[in-house]
């Protein structure tokens, strides 16, 4: 396992940067909210992006017949923690399945589609992370999925 320090910035502008194509192509509006400060944590930059990954593809899976999808993509800190918030437009998550859908092989989506192991996968990886994957429905109406981490000393 590999203990880099890593620029939570960067991890959100790669997956967004990977997504860009899709999200034009859906006509996704994509609303930001990132402090413009670098905030750093520790761990394994390729995992923590395969997270976000993760977290956006099943965002845009769930907003595909949603009039006026929007991806809303947050990162919040305070004096110990980050948090990275993806938030859809979707229906949400089905409050019969909340206890599941961090099970691997859990999924609600058609056969071939979905293999139900991006949220049990992304879990496992938080906690190798020191960290927490949290899902909530929003008042609002869609699903939020948040990762919380550590934060880390600036590299020297
Ligand atoms: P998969 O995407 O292959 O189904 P995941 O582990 O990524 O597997 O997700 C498991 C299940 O959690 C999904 O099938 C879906 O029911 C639910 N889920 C995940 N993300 C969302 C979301 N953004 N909105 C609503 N439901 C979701
Ligand atoms: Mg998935």
């Amino acid at each position: 396992e590999r203990q880099e320090t890593i620029s939570v910035q960067s991890c959100v502008e790669y997956a967004l940067r990977l997504f860009h194509s899709r999200l034009r192509a859906g006509q996704i509006n994509v609303e930001q909210h990132i402090p413009r400060e670098t905030l750093w944590v520790k761990g394994d930059l390729v995992r923590l992006e395969q997270v976000i990954v993760n977290l956006i593809s099943n965002a845009l899976q769930a907003m595909k017949d949603t009039p006026m999808p929007t991806l809303l993509v947050t990162v919040k800190t305070d004096a110990s923690h980050v948090s990275i918030h993806i938030a859809d437009s979707g229906p949400g998550i089905d409050e019969a399945h909340f206890d599941q859908i961090f099970e691997p092989f859990f999924t609600t989506k058609a056969p071939g589609s979905g293999l139900g192991l991006g949220l049990s996968i992304s879990s496992r990886i938080m906690e190798d992370l020191s960290g927490k994957l949290y899902a909530y429905n929003r008042d609002e109406g869609g699903a939020e999925f948040s990762v919380t981490l550590p934060l880390a000393d600036a590299p020297r």
